[in-house]
């Protein structure tokens, strides 16, 4: 079958790898019908990530082929979401919701495991890794697949930011960063009723109109000590009860800790590269931190419904489609700034 491979730093092509198998009773086979590609599979692109040659991508979508003997929850044809990484969901981390802990949990595109951008993938573990769109496993109206596609991570990564830091009606939540996952960011923090939401860093004209169909009600171009001061100014000097910070590096955390009111949380999603806190600032102003790595799977149940109903309409994070066989060009649009994040239709 074909596969993305990355090969090292902006080389990831199209290759023939073996062909996806069940290996073990608890594993299922997925056609992989659409793909996504990640900000975190860019910092491998960039070669900051994994050791080449590897598998890549870890957001997808598709149908069940086949399962092993011991699987119960999915059934050949059933179509299905997959978080960006596999869990049993029996383990006391899985029970807690914290399944990206899970003690026989993994990343796709490790070791002997299949990654996401190819035409298909073995998913270990699919009893508690596999989640059905529709409770009948049928397919969901093509219209509706690229929002499902953002529950494998993008929007549950913003979601999880925006949990963690407890929004709640009303407050103002500033979002540091303007990818992908800056916008479902934007949007978690509405749909758990934020009063005002600004966006922070959002560097192009495309990117503030995104922004504000995600539902920003300011949009900042400012970074850095310039945008802390903005935010100053649109507040009245009290600066942001909640800050979401998308992006991960050193500056957009110091950009994140300043634009916080005394009390307020800062929740963390960018994956964190060479970032140090200052924690004497934290403590005078009494500033919790939190966040981390989201745990997909436990949020796309309970986000389903506002999906398959319409209420929320992530997949716009998507700003252009691919086809499989332009997986490299995929990659250079999305590190060239060219587009936000591309979406591979597989077949
Ligand atoms: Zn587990």
């Amino acid at each position: 079958m074909k596969a993305a491979v990355y090969h090292g730093d902006h080389s990831v092509t199209l290759d023939d790898v073996p062909d996806a198998v069940i290996a073990r009773p608890t594993d299922a086979i997925v056609d992989i019908e659409y793909a996504g590609v990640c900000g975190s599979d860019l910092w491998t692109y960039r070669g900051q990530g994994a050791d080449a040659p590897s598998r890549i991508g870890h957001e997808f979508v598709g149908t069940v082929r086949e399962v092993g003997s011991q699987v119960s929850s999915v059934k050949a044809g059933d179509w299905v979401v997959v978080p960006f990484r596999y869990s049993d969901g029996e383990c006391d981390y899985c029970r807690r919701g914290l399944e990206t802990s899970c003690i026989n949990g993994g990343f796709w595109g490790r070791e002997s495991i299949d990654a996401g951008q190819g035409e298909a993938a073995c998913v270990p573990q699919a009893d508690g890794t596999l989640v059905k769109a529709l409770p009948d496993g049928g397919r969901p109206d093509e219209s509706l697949i690229p929002s499902l596609l953002t529950l494998t991570d993008v929007f549950t990564t913003g979601y999880h930011a925006a949990v963690c830091a407890h929004v709640k009606a009303g407050d103002t939540v500033t979002v540091v960063g303007d990818g992908a996952v800056g916008l479902c960011a934007i949007m978690a923090a509405k749909l758990l009723g934020a009063g005002r939401v600004i966006n922070a860093g959002s560097s192009h004209e495309d990117r503030h109109r995104l922004a504000r169909l995600f539902g920003a009600d300011e949009v900042i171009e400012a970074r850095g000590q310039e945008a802390v001061e903005m935010v100053g100014t649109l507040t009245s000097g009290s600066m942001s009860d909640v800050v979401l910070e998308c992006v991960g590096s050193a500056q957009s955390f110091t950009t994140a800790i300043d634009m916080c009111a005394a009390g307020a949380s800062l929740s963390y999603v960018g994956l964190p590269h060479g970032v140090e806190i200052d924690v004497k600032t934290l403590f005078y102003k009494n500033i919790t931190i939190t966040g981390g790595m989201s745990p997909a799977h436990h949020y796309i149940g309970s986000l389903l419904p506002a999906v398959l109903d319409g209420q929320i309409d992530p997949g716009m994070v998507y700003t252009q489609e691919y086809g499989l066989e332009d997986i490299a060009r995929a990659y250079a649009d999305m590190d060239q700034r060219r587009t936000i994040k591309p979406m591979i239709k597989v077949r």
